[in-house]
């Protein structure tokens, strides 16, 4: 027999109202004191790798602590553990930020807690992601046959888009798989060969392997080749594979380069194949009127990925996935069992019929904060001034005899490498590049390493290319300005 339970002596519940109030407000007035003296702290974390972990008890604490304690060691070891996403002079990678409505936004969704797996667990997170996400369509200029959904990353997005393609092959996949069949071709997938990782990692979640992606070339502005496209996709027909889906980028990772996707259409179109457009990063530009041209032929797409996370100021993660054929996805997707079944179900949108995830973060939410505080026309404003930072810095890059620009600057990203004239020294191409890619190196790794910038790197044709992506809320004119110097300051030294 079981013995009862005793009742148990510790105080239960959550935190008490009155004490959550009075830290809730510490906590705000901390995190605004954060952002207005962020400029203080050093970009990139200063700790040594094990740092952190060689602080924290390796036990959990027995007894429940004091809030003042926890939140005292956020300042004593997490701050000083960070690399600040958030410091305007943030210029690795794509620079985003979080914003005060995003924020918000996040508060309200951890408070409500909701799980968006059913319409009627969360009819609010259902129908709000539904209007916000046609808002956004509205304000990039897509057509309403585009419907948009919430993702966590665009590395799920895109893998949700090749799924639903694959389900419009008719092949039964869903049902059978792709193991221990003879009936299946190799199934193929184009992307150029600056399409960002994660396509290729969507590719072999999805079972496809890794021998079903084909990477098309690019031109020197590296942007795909679509007369190499056309080859690659007839030349694969003809060995007798199943070309079924393109993918195209706008705004590559490397140089922020955009795919010629109308070129691209008629290709994908004549094969009858699925175009998955990445416009991971520089869809938000979009939203820009004089910008949307960036867009141009993805009116026929069948999907595309945008991340808000990324360049419109929502705290990580919010990615979304425009698609036009939501059945496909629906169908690749929806499972319900008997404990999930709803009168309305035929009625409503649930997310979980959409996606592998069957609980869904409450992610609309600090989105229509965010659209709506800043409103269409101050998130533009926003995005064009980091275009125009990025064209400055580019310009003092192109009038400098030092430094060169290694790709074109459509949206805020600058590629660049120092190249000090006069010291070449009849080595050749080969020296030249390995000289240039240790000065490179070592100009970026001083700047980072100073911590008042965080600059990243990619590889060009084999040089090493210094990447200024200018994405955060907070950078102005003097954040550009200053990093411009530093590196100017760091490439004396290492010249001299
Ligand atoms: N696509 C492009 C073009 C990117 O630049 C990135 C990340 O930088 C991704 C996809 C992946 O984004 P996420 O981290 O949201 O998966």
């Amino acid at each position: 027999m079981s013995r009862p339970i005793e009742k148990p002596e510790l105080s239960l519940g959550d935190m008490p109202a009155e004490e959550f109030r009075r830290h809730g407000h510490e906590l705000i007035d901390w995190i605004a004191d954060y952002f207005e003296h962020i400029d203080e702290l050093p970009v990139l974390s200063q700790i040594e790798p094990g740092d952190l972990k060689a602080q924290l008890p390796a036990a959990p604490p027995e007894h429940g602590e004091p809030m003042q304690d926890i939140l005292a060691d956020v300042d004593r070891l997490i701050v000083p553990a960070l690399t600040h996403w958030s410091h305007p002079s943030f210029f690795a990678y794509f620079a985003t930020s979080t914003s005060a409505p995003g924020i918000f936004g996040e508060l309200l969704s951890a408070a409500f807690d909701v799980k968006s797996m059913l319409w009627r667990t969360s009819p609010a997170s259902t129908e709000l992601e539904e209007v916000t996400l046609d808002w956004l369509r509205q304000m990039m200029g897509l057509d309403p046959g585009m419907t948009g959904f919430i993702y966590d990353t665009a590395s799920v997005s895109s893998m949700h888009a090749i799924a639903a393609a694959r389900e419009g092959v008719e092949m039964r996949i869903r049902e059978e798989g792709m193991s221990g069949r003879n009936d299946l071709p190799l199934l193929r997938v184009y992307a150029s060969e600056q399409a960002h990782s994660s396509i290729e990692k969507g590719i072999i979640t999805l079972g496809l392997g890794q021998r079903s992606l084909r990477k098309i070339e690019v031109d020197d502005e590296f942007r795909m080749i679509p007369e190499a496209l056309a080859d690659a996709i007839a030349e694969d027909k003809s060995n007798g594979m199943l070309p079924f889906c393109i993918v195209a980028t706008v705004g590559t990772t490397s140089t922020s380069s955009i795919d010629p996707v109308a070129e691209i259409v008629p290709i994908g179109e004549a094969h009858a194949m699925w175009l998955h457009v990445d416009a991971a990063y520089g869809g938000s530009a979009a939203i820009v009127p004089e910008m949307r041209h960036i867009l141009d032929g993805c009116h026929r797409a069948d999907s595309l990925v945008l991340n808000p996370h990324k360049w419109l100021f929502t705290p990580f993660d919010c990615s979304v996935l425009f698609c036009r054929h939501l059945d496909l996805l629906r169908r690749a997707f929806s499972l319900v069992p008997e404990y999930l079944r709803t009168p309305e179900q035929e009625k409503v949108r649930s997310g979980s019929d959409y996606g592998v995830q069957l609980g869904r973060r409450f992610r609309a939410l600090k989105l229509w904060m965010i659209i709506r505080y800043f409103g269409h026309e101050g998130l533009v404003a926003r995005i064009r001034e980091h275009c125009r930072l990025a064209q400055l810095f580019a310009g003092w890059v192109e009038a400098s005899p030092d430094w060169e620009l290694m790709a074109p600057t459509p949206f805020a990203l600058v590629c660049f490498r120092a190249c000090p004239k006069g010291s070449a020294n009849g080595e050749s191409v080969s020296e030249q590049t390995e000289r240039l890619n240790a000065l490179n190196e070592a100009v970026m790794q001083a700047v980072n390493a100073g911590g008042r910038a965080f600059l990243s790197h990619t590889k060009l044709n084999d040089k090493l290319t210094l990447r200024l992506s200018i994405g955060n809320i907070r950078t102005t004119e003097k954040h550009v300005t200053q990093v411009w110097e530093l590196l100017n300051e760091e490439l004396k030294k290492d010249a001299g």
